[in-house]
């Protein structure tokens, strides 16, 4: 496997920037799974620098950004069939008031993981749970140290899909509803919320409790009204489903959500795509059974 890896300047510029928190905690996690990195240029050389991953030979440079090298990862994502060239996803550690973090790469980058249901993971938090889902897809022991992301009993999740996205939404829920019940609390954008409410009514949960607390909809402000939560760490997990073949009237609020996230980046996990938080459903069943 091999991920896309760039981090913003504030993630790799002092000993405990949150490229090397997470490098310190999954380091050896990364080389189990013999991950390959395709780090952009300065990404890439502070981790050098750093002695992290010494040896790892799955570490590959890239072009700096002003060169490019944001760029070619958002190309392998889609994939380059002449060439052979492709990854599998892409980690890329925002800093939401870098200017960078909204170029046109940056932005594209999202959105190619997006069409391409490949994981694109923006924080900390996410780049673990990462890890931990492959290990455990991989047969290796579950890391205590990632115990935490585990204990659903102790997070709230927030379910979010844009209206095309709406009946994957409601099948992933349907099938993975007991999972998703474990969560201390869910809450929801209006609509999704109400779809959500109608399909946990018809498999039984108490009529006069709600599954998900639902929120204003998304464009008259739900997703505002779910980033605070998130940054008041009042919202551990976002599962959201984006469709991103249509002009958003509320993009803004959108990339508010998202950003929100990566500003508790130790803290916050968000999974964009129905395979990857499939993919994750599954792991976090195999972990609790021990397999
Ligand atoms: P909705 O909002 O659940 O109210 O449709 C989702 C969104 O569009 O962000």
């Amino acid at each position: 496997m091999r991920l896309g890896l760039a981090a913003n300047q504030l993630h790799h510029n002092h000993d405990d920037a949150a490229l090397f928190r997470w490098l310190r905690t999954c380091g050896t996690g990364i080389r189990e799974l013999d991950l390959g990195l395709h780090a952009v240029g300065r990404t890439h050389d502070a981790i050098v620098r750093a002695g992290c991953l010494a040896g790892h030979s799955g570490l590959c440079r890239y072009p700096n950004g002003r060169e490019g090298g944001l760029m070619k990862l958002v190309a392998e994502v889609v994939g380059l069939p002449e060439s052979g060239r492709a990854l599998d996803g892409a980690i890329y550690l925002i800093d939401p008031v870098d200017p960078s973090s909204i170029f046109p790469e940056a932005v594209a980058l999202k959105r190619q993981c997006v069409i391409h249901g490949k994981p694109f993971i923006s924080t900390v938090a996410s780049a673990r749970d990462w890890i931990e889902m492959e290990r455990i897809h991989a047969g290796f022991a579950p890391d205590p140290g990632a115990d935490s992301l585990h204990a659903l009993e102790a997070q709230i999740l927030a379910l979010i899909a844009h209206d095309a996205m709406k009946p994957q939404m409601l099948a992933y829920a349907a099938e993975h509803f007991d999972l998703l019940s474990r969560f201390a609390r869910r809450i929801a954008t209006g609509t999704t919320g109400q779809r959500l409410n109608e399909l946990a009514w018809s498999r039984g949960w108490p009529r006069q409790r709600a599954w998900v607390d639902c929120y204003r909809s998304g464009p008259l402000g739900g997703d505002a009204q779910i980033a605070d939560l998130v940054l008041e760490r009042r919202c551990q997990r976002a599962i959201f489903f984006e469709d991103p073949h249509v002009a958003r009237q509320h993009e803004a609020d959108i990339q508010l959500l998202e950003r929100a996230v990566t500003t508790v980046t130790d803290e916050a996990v968000c999974m964009t795509s129905p395979r990857v938080a499939a993919r994750w459903a599954e792991a976090v069943r195999r972990r609790a059974r021990g397999e």
